[in-house]
C-alpha cells in the first residue's frame, strides 16, 4: 500500500480491530488503499448510543487520534484500509464496474455485538473512484449520518453512522462545499453489485468465495448446507430479507431514491442515502431525486424495482446453481413475502386484530383518501392513533384526523368503515400500540436542510438534537414539538439530486 507520507500509523488498543471480516477474502476483493488527509479536521457530529453499543471507550469524542482516524488521517497498524470492487446495475442499465469511489473500509471491528466493519465515506480517491474525487460534502454526510440513525430508530434495518467529522477543506459540486467524512458501521457492506461484478467477468471461484464468506459470516442458518442448495438458499434469504425492508420502507414513508443494484445490501439493510426522502404530504408517485426524470424510484415503485434487481442478484448467482427452477422459486418467493409483509405492516398502523377479508379494501382506500388531499403521512398515522385512543372516553376524538382532510365526506365515510372494523373493545390499548407503531418524529427533507445550514455556519448543536429525537422517534419529546409538525412551504422548493 502506499502510505501518504504525511499519514502517521499508530498502534490504537481501544480499537480491537479482527482479520476476520470481509478483508480475509483477499486482495482480488478489498484493494489495500489508504486515505488521503484533509486539514484542520474537526468533530461534527458523534453519536454516543451507538458508540457504547460498539463498546468503544467513553473519552472517545475527546481522543484526538479518534478525530484523526475517522477523518482518514490516521491508519491503524496492522490493519490496512481497503476499498472493495462491485459492479451493477444503475436506472435499469448495465454499469459495468464502480467500486468504493469514496469509501475507505478501515476493516472489522471486535464488539458486544459481534463483527461490525467499519467504513470511512468521503475519506479521498481509491482505485474506483473513476472520474470522482473521492470526496463527500459537509451537507450529504449530515444527511446520510441523520438518516442512518432515525431509520435505526424506527426499527429498520440499516447500514448505522458512528460519526461525522469535517474539514475546510473545499469540495467542488454545483457549488464549491466543504469536506467531510461519515463513520459508517455494518456487519457487512456487500451488495447485490459483489455479486454482479464477479459473475459478468466470469471469476466464479471468486464468486463462491465471496456467497460463502456470506453465508459462514452472517447467515450461519444456513452454513449445513453445501454445493447449489446453499446459494438458492442464500438467494432465498435476500429476497426474503428484501421483501420485509420494502414493506417497512413503505409503511413508513421512506423513499429511497436511487434503488440501483449496487446500493441493494445482501444482509437486506438500507444503504447508501443520497436523494432520499421521508414522505410530507402523501404521493404515490413521488420521486425524491431530481436526476430521475422518468420516475422508476418513485415512492410506489420500489417494491417492484427490490424485485427487479432481485432478478439481477439470482443472474449472477446462477453459476453457482445447476439448475434454474429453484433460483425462480427463490424469487418468486418476493411475490407473497412482500405483500404478506405490508399487509402486516399496514395492519399495525391502523390497530387491527386478526386477519379479515375487507383488510387490504381499507387500506388501499385510505391511502387513495390520503392521496387525494395529499394528506401529511405521518401526521396523520400519529393523530390516528392519538384518536383511537381517546376514543375510549371521547365521542370527539376523530376530529383532529379529520382536520387533515380537505374532502372530509371521504374520510368520515372510511372512519365508519374502520371504526367498525376496530370494534369498540380495548381502545385504549390499541392506540398506545398505534403510538409505538406509527413515529410522532420522522427526518423531513426540511429539519435535515435547517440542520444542515447551521452546521455549515459551524453551529452543530441541531444535528446532535435531532439525532437524540429521531433515535427515539415514538417517544414524545416537549422541547421539540416543532419538530413533530407539518413541514413548511418552502420544504417542498428543497431540491435533493444525486450530488454528494
Ligand atoms: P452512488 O450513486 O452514490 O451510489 O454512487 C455510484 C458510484 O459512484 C459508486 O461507485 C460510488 O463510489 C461512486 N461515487 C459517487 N460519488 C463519488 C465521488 N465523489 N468520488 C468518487 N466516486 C464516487
Ligand atoms: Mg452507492
Amino acid at each position: 500500500m502506499l502510505h501518504h507520507p504525511e499519514l502517521p500509523t499508530a498502534d490504537l488498543p481501544w480499537l480491537p480491530m479482527n482479520g476476520a471480516g470481509f478483508a480475509n477474502l483477499g486482495e482480488t476483493f478489498a484493494t489495500p488503499t489508504a486515505p488521503t488527509p484533509l486539514p484542520a479536521a474537526h468533530w461534527v457530529a458523534c453519536n454516543e448510543a451507538l458508540r457504547i453499543e460498539l463498546g468503544l471507550p467513553s473519552d472517545l469524542w475527546q481522543q484526538q487520534e479518534a478525530l484523526a482516524l475517522f477523518t482518514g488521517n490516521r491508519l491503524t497498524a496492522n490493519h490496512p484500509t481497503y476499498a472493495s470492487v462491485y459492479s451493477g446495475h444503475q436506472f435499469g442499465q448495465w454499469a459495468g464496474q464502480l467500486g468504493d469511489g469514496r469509501a475507505l473500509n478501515l476493516g472489522a471491528l471486535q464488539t458486544p455485538n459481534g463483527l461490525q466493519e467499519l467504513q470511512l465515506k468521503g475519506a479521498g480517491p481509491t482505485p474506483y473512484s473513476r472520474r470522482g474525487d473521492g470526496r463527500a460534502v459537509l451537507r450529504s454526510s449530515i444527511r446520510e449520518f441523520l438518516a442512518s440513525e432515525a431509520m435505526h430508530g424506527l426499527g429498520i434495518p440499516t447500514t448505522r453512522a458512528l460519526c461525522v467529522t469535517g474539514s475546510p477543506a473545499q469540495v467542488r459540486r454545483e457549488d464549491i462545499e466543504t469536506a467531510a467524512v461519515v463513520t459508517r458501521v455494518a456487519p457487512s457492506f456487500v451488495r447485490f453489485g459483489h455479486f454482479e461484478h464477479f459473475a459478468s467477468n466470469g471469476q466464479i471461484d471468486e464468486l463462491r468465495a465471496l456467497a460463502d464468506h456470506v453465508v459462514t459470516a452472517h447467515l450461519p442458518a444456513l452454513q449445513d448446507k453445501q454445493g447449489p442448495e446453499r446459494y438458492v438458499a442464500l438467494l432465498h434469504e435476500v429476497t426474503q430479507r428484501t421483501a420485509h425492508l420494502m414493506a417497512q420502507w413503505q409503511a413508513v414513508g421512506f423513499c429511497h431514491g436511487v434503488m440501483n443494484t449496487d446500493n441493494m445490501s445482501v444482509l437486506g439493510l438500507t444503504l447508501d442515502y443520497g436523494p432520499y426522502q421521508y414522505l410530507d404530504g402523501f404521493d404515490a408517485n413521488h420521486i425524491c431525486n431530481h436526476s430521475d426524470h422518468q420516475g422508476r424510484y418513485a415512492y410506489a415503485r420500489q417494491p417492484q424495482i427490490a424485485y427487479w434487481n432481485l432478478f439481477c442478484l439470482g443472474q449472477a448467482l446462477m453459476p453457482l446453481m445447476d439448475d434454474q427452477a429453484p433460483a425462480l422459486a427463490a424469487l418468486e418467493s418476493f411475490k407473497t413475502a412482500f405483500p404478506a409483509a405490508m399487509d402486516q405492516g399496514m395492519r399495525h398502523k391502523l390497530g387491527l386484530q386478526g386477519v379479515l377479508e375487507g383488510d387490504r379494501a381499507l387500506v388501499e382506500d385510505l391511502l387513495q383518501a390520503l392521496q387525494q388531499d395529499r394528506v401529511d403521512f405521518t401526521v396523520f398515522w400519529r393523530r390516528l392513533s392519538m384518536a383511537v385512543r381517546e376514543s375510549a372516553h371521547s365521542t370527539h376524538a376523530f376530529e383532529p384526523v379529520r382536520d387533515l382532510f380537505m374532502h372530509r365526506e371521504v374520510f368520515d365515510a372510511w372512519c365508519v368503515r374502520y371504526l367498525e372494523r376496530l370494534g369498540a373493545n380495548k381502545r385504549q390499548t390499541t392506540g398506545d400500540a398505534m403510538l409505538r407503531t406509527n413515529p410522532k418524529y420522522i427526518l423531513r427533507n426540511h429539519l435535515g436542510e435547517l440542520a444542515i445550514r447551521q452546521a455549515k455556519a459551524g453551529n452543530f448543536a441541531m444535528v446532535q438534537d435531532l439525532l437524540l429525537v429521531l433515535q427515539a422517534p415514538f417517544d414524545e419529546h416537549p422541547t421539540h414539538e416543532a419538530w413533530a409538525g407539518l413541514a413548511p412551504e418552502w420544504a417542498s422548493s428543497i431540491e435533493i439530486s444525486c450530488s454528494s
